[in-house]
């Protein structure tokens, strides 16, 4: 398969093709990937840059219509798409098609928000004076999307960037191309004037930076590592650009003495390490009070070895593979850091199994201190540290105590704790009872300190950032 850059409406096989490589087989080549350069990067954002205010233009039906198109659109083939997002990057085929279910969810949510365009009307201090308060669109959105949610994460910023009238240039990960690919062949589809929805696939470090300071290019939307993101930070400042950015994560979830322990274990297996713990909200820091550690320890490391490590296609695998070979590199780098400051390792080896593919062990590091580099430093990998604490005072000290705050969580049948961890966890969302990864489409997504920087992502809080408000004073 070759997978084509969307510049301006038409399809371009630019540059040396890159494969794209299933993590569960190696040797299974799933395509190549045009790899754009400065010139089709110029052109895609010239292109965006045209069809912006035609878009900005448009009715609210529609913009409907080609929201609930592509909604339709994943919602009908999410099979087919589930698939080619396990083989691509190693989620297991029961997550894969559950992703492209909630894209189109997300596409169907934002085609109903295309025609609740509201504003204010609002009092004057001066008589006979009319106030309008109205959204405008941003103009052209440049998208810079991570690995590891391939369909979702550009399904949430293309799906309000166009429901609020603008024009997108995406640029998704290098390891993902097939579902970049997928999704803006359907979005080809949805009746959009050529130019409002542009692709370009190449090197991250090469374009990205061009896409992130080209003047015509208004706002820059950004899911990614803290690195990358603090230097897209720097340059939209310098530039006086709206950014939005989602980062990492150092989740933790406490489990108290009083918990159900055989839900905390459940929320901690799936939480570490579903989706094989590459999740900005992966419950990477489980913080555990003494009089439950040792019950909740032995609960989780039996779960932890009859979870089926596996090819994410083969429908009994629980755990997929490793992104790639430097992400399992990363992974079990960290497992030996943690081995040599002290921690005790269960798990965490590397899987030799029928297919060549980047295959580990789940793993749990015990007895660990707070000041420790695995309990500082996101892994992004199936790798969780477990933090013995005296009690809840101490377990809420210790959750805060970290650069990130994008989700926490608490396993608890004390209301009062519960509550008291909702107001005062440090995290932009927090669970009682639920795993810190698994959020609904609709609704708010996004984290405080380290982990986010900008305005909120999803639902109708999306708005702030792909709108600029508008004050209209009228004397009629
Ligand atoms: P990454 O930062 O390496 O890459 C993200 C995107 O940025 C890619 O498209 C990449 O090509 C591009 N890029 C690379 N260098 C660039 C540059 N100099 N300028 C502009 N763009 C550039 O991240 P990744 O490895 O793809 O994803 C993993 C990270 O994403 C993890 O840290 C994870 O926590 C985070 N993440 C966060 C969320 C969230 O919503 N908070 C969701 C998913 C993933």
């Amino acid at each position: 398969m070759e997978y084509r850059n969307l510049i301006g409406g038409d399809w371009f096989a630019c540059g040396t093709g890159r494969a794209n490589v299933n993590p569960s087989d190696v040797t299974d080549i799933i395509g190549h990937a045009a790899q754009a350069g400065e010139g089709e990067l110029d052109a895609a954002i010239a292109a965006a840059h045209a069809a912006a205010p035609l878009w900005a233009a448009s009715t609210p039906q529609q913009r409907f219509d080609a929201l609930d198109f592509t909604g339709a659109e994943l919602l009908a083939r999410k099979e087919e798409l589930g698939r080619l997002l396990s083989r691509e990057e190693g989620k297991t085929l029961a997550e894969g098609i559950g992703e492209v279910a909630r894209a189109g969810q997300i596409f169907k949510f934002f085609a109903g928000e295309a025609l609740r365009q509201t504003g204010d009307r609002l009092a004057s201090v001066r008589p006979g004076v009319e106030v309008e308060v109205t959204r405008t669109p941003v103009g052209v959105v440049g998208l810079i999307t991570p690995w590891n949610f391939p369909i979702a994460i550009p399904a949430w910023k293309i799906a309000p960037a166009l429901a609020h009238g603008n024009a997108v240039v995406l640029k998704p990960a290098d390891l993902v191309p097939g579902c970049a690919h997928a999704l803006v062949e359907i979005l080809s589809c949805a009746g959009l004037p050529a130019g409002v929805v542009n692709l370009v696939m190449g090197r991250g470090s090469e374009i990205g930076p061009r896409l992130v300071s080209d003047a015509r290019v208004d706002a820059i939307s950004f899911t990614g590592s803290v690195p990358t993101g603090r230097g897209i930070a720097a340059a939209c400042g310098a530039a006086m650009k709206k950014v939005q950015l989602e980062m990492g994560g150092k989740n933790p979830m406490v489990v108290l003495d009083d918990a159900d322990l055989d839900l905390a274990v459940a929320a901690c297996l799936n939480g570490a390490f579903f989706s094989t713990g590459q999740r900005c909200t992966a419950s990477s820091r489980l913080i555990v009070t003494e009089g439950v550690h040792d019950r909740f320890v032995a609960a989780l490391t039996a779960a932890m070895r009859d979870l089926p490590v596996g090819d994410a296609l083969d429908p009994a695998t629980q755990m997929g593979p490793v992104v790639d070979a430097r992400q399992l590199e990363q992974n079990l780098d960290y497992v030996e850091i943690a081995r040599a400051e002290g921690g005790t390792v269960t798990g965490g080896e590397r899987l030799v199994l029928d297919k060549d593919g980047f295959y580990m062990a789940p793993a749990l590091i015990t007895e660990t201190t707070p000041d420790m580099r695995i309990n500082r430093e996101e892994v992004f990998g199936p790798v969780a540290s477990v933090l013995r604490v005296r009690d809840y005072d101490e377990a809420l000290a210790v959750a805060n105590d970290t650069e990130f705050g994008l989700s926490a969580g608490i396993c608890s049948t004390s209301l009062k704790h519960a509550s008291h961890f909702k107001a005062n966890a440090r995290a932009g969302m927090v669970m009682v009872n639920l795993p810190t990864a698994g959020v609904d489409y609709h609704v708010p997504f996004g984290g405080t300190k380290g982990s986010s920087y900008g305005a909120r992502e999803q639902g109708t809080y999306a708005a702030e950032f792909y709108t600029t408000v508008k004050t209209a004073y009228t004397l009629p």
